[in-house]
């Protein structure tokens, strides 16, 4: 039983191993790809969604922040335009006399005093400092010409001057506010107020907050950082830089750009700004980036911003593109162990089922070769019983006919038996007439040994009907015999014919057993030599040869006359049943045809030859009980 190769035949090699070749070199760096790639999107979806929400956090924020400086600012609004009111200062530019400014100079510091201003003071038309409440100071305004000031310029237009510039006198910084001063309907001179707000920075800087404000042309004015303060947020031309220098709006300081590393615009008043660290030894990792938010400061030029770090929140950001990143090669990771499994399952199913397939088709076979074989075993059986059946036959006939050929042999021989027994029968009769009459003499002796005689007689006698009964008797094919015994019981039967010619028998044989039963044997040979007389009954010096040899496990024995041989045409029908050549009642034709069938019941066999020098030679092969050989006669 075979099971079918092509079930089991593995792919072949280039399809199998060309798929699985490709996911490996492309698979890990595609998921090192991809966990960059899904890390940077959580990195930016993170910083994105962080920057939107302390955006919203940073407009209240700056909401607040720019209020408080608007409140700061508004708070010094109407001092200047109250200085209207008081008619010293009216006196004083009507008709500037030292005792009028003393007036106005007294009156001016003690508001100015009050106020918490950096410092109040009153010009004429022509920009001149008429009284300041700084009079008593060395670096005092008083009679400074201050007519280039942008505010007094706008204030003498009857405009609010707000200005935010570095004093000439003394170089301090401050917030300048400005009102043309009106007596009926027309200007007769300008109030200043000059406030300082370092105040506000310092309460930005106690609050850790971190903005500024820049005035009209982008200067930052106010800073929590005092590094920003004076840089312009705005890129400044070499034109602007000299116009701003010209107005003097700030003094002699150098003016600068505030250069962040990088700016990047977020949305309408929302910037995303880099400066380079504070420390001496800069790397990339120490830049800091702030959200700036900017909001115009209401009834100025100026703008508020509010810078909220991002440090935090990048940190934040890198933390949850690691943790993305982390998570899809974990999962990446699950799939891949997943899909192996996946993939190793399926192998062992299609191989349980490919083995189940195979299983059920040999399951199938074997049911069909059993049935076939089982139907080939009836055949056979009954072919068995067919064979036995005519072998039985076979050998019943074959019986029947070793019987008829023993029956018609004793019928052939019954004259010969019949002469051999009514001879002795004479003679005993003979014998024992004489034996009477010797005893009535008294002739005991002679009487004995007519009575010895007798006996011997007898003796004979049996031992031919013993013969005779055997012979007759049905054998079988079992058994072994004594070559010797059968040759010396074949010619005792043929006694009678052997004494009547002058045969000269020569013994070339040692008794070995054979297997084939003694009668038969016995009749064999009855056959073969009785033939092998008749055929020397014309010979007048008659020779019979019986030699033996042992050839391939058996017993060659040959028996060779020198009778008058066999014609060519007799040679052909020599072994067929009924075929003889013999006179009226003398041959039935039944003797070499059962001696042979015989021979070959045993497995055995009897062939015939024909010697040149003359005669016939026929070989009778049988099987040797033991090889061993037996004690030569
Ligand atoms: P039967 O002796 O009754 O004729 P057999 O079968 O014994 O039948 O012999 C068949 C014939 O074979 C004989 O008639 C004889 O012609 C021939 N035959 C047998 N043996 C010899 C022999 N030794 N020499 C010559 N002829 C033989």
């Amino acid at each position: 039983m075979k099971c079918d190769p092509n079930l089991y035949r593995a792919a072949p090699p280039s399809l199998a191993v060309k798929p699985r070749l490709i996911r490996h070199l492309f698979l890990p760096p595609l998921v090192i790809i991809l966990m960059i790639g899904l890390g940077y999107a959580g990195f930016w979806t993170s910083e994105h969604f962080g920057i939107r929400s302390l955006s919203e956090n940073g407009q209240r924020q700056l909401e607040l922040n720019a209020r408080a400086v608007e409140s700061e600012i508004s708070k010094y609004t109407y001092l200047p335009s109250l200085l209207e009111l008081e008619t010293s200062v009216s006196q004083l530019l009507a008709d500037p006399t030292p005792e009028h400014r003393r007036t106005v100079n007294d009156y001016l510091e003690g508001l100015n005093r009050r106020s918490r201003s950096r410092a109040i003071y009153v010009m004429d038309t022509t920009g001149r400092v008429m009284a300041t409440s700084n009079w008593r100071d060395v670096d005092s305004y008083l009679g400074e010409d201050l007519s280039f000031r942008a505010y007094f310029q706008k204030a003498i237009r009857g405009e609010p001057g707000r200005f935010y510039g570095i004093g000439s006198t003394n170089g301090e910084p401050g917030y300048y506010l400005a009102h043309g001063l009106e007596e009926h309907g027309k200007i007769i001179g300008v109030a200043v107020v000059k406030v300082r707000m370092e105040a506000m920075e310092e309460r930005w800087q106690r609050a850790r907050l971190e903005a500024f404000v820049s005035d009209e042309n982008g200067i930052i004015i106010l800073s929590s950082d005092p590094a920003r303060r004076l840089k312009s947020v705005i890129p400044l031309t070499d034109e602007i830089k000299e116009r701003l220098a010209r107005s003097l709006q700030y003094y002699w300081f150098p003016l600068n750009e505030l250069q962040p590393l990088a700016r990047e615009t977020l949305s309408e008043g929302v910037e995303k700004l880099t400066f380079p660290a504070n420390s001496e030894v800069q790397s990339d990792a120490d830049n800091i980036s702030y959200l700036a938010q900017t909001r115009q400061l209401s009834d100025t030029p100026w703008n508020f911003t509010l810078l909220t770090p991002l440090q935090d929140l990048r940190r934040e950001a890198i933390n949850q593109g690691i943790l993305v990143a982390v998570a899809f090669a974990l999962v990446a990771f699950l799939l891949i162990a997943w899909n192996e499994r996946r993939k190793v399952i399926a192998t062992r199913l299609a191989a349980r089922e490919a083995l189940q397939e195979a299983n059920n088709q040999l399951e199938r076979r074997i049911t069909e070769r059993t049935t076939d074989l089982r139907a080939s075993n009836e055949r056979l059986k009954s072919q068995i019983r067919e064979r036995r059946q005519a072998e039985e036959t076979l050998r019943r006939a074959q019986d029947e006919l070793v019987q008829a050929g023993k029956l018609a042999a004793i019928g052939q021989m019954s004259t010969s038996i019949a002469h051999e027994l009514n001879q002795p029968l004479a003679a005993m009769r003979t014998l024992s007439g004489n034996t009477v009459r010797f005893l009535e003499r008294g002739q005991l002796d002679v009487a004995s040994t007519n009575l010895k005689t007798i006996n011997e007689l007898i003796d004979r006698m049996g031992r031919i009907t013993a013969s005779l009964r055997s012979f007759a008797r049905r054998g079988d094919n079992q058994g072994q015999a004594s070559l010797g015994k059968a040759v010396e019981a074949a010619l005792q039967l043929l006694g009678a014919r052997l004494e009547s010619s002058a045969l000269n028998i020569h013994r070339q044989f040692i008794d070995v057993q054979v297997q084939i039963d003694q009668t038969r044997l016995e009749q064999i040979l009855v056959n073969l030599i009785g033939n092998a007389l008749d055929a020397m009954q014309a010979q007048p010096q008659p020779e019979l040869w019986l030699e033996g040899e042992e050839f391939n496990a058996k017993y060659r024995l040959r028996v060779r006359d020198n009778g008058h041989g066999i014609d060519a045409e007799a040679r052909k029908h020599l072994f067929e049943p009924f075929f003889t050549t013999k006179p009226g009642e003398q041959g039935l034709g039944l003797g070499l045809t059962l001696s042979a069938s015989l021979a070959a019941a045993t497995g055995g066999h009897l062939g015939v030859e024909h010697p040149a020098s003359g005669g016939t030679t026929f070989v009778l092969s049988l099987p040797l009980v033991s090889p061993t050989p037996a004690e030569p006669i």
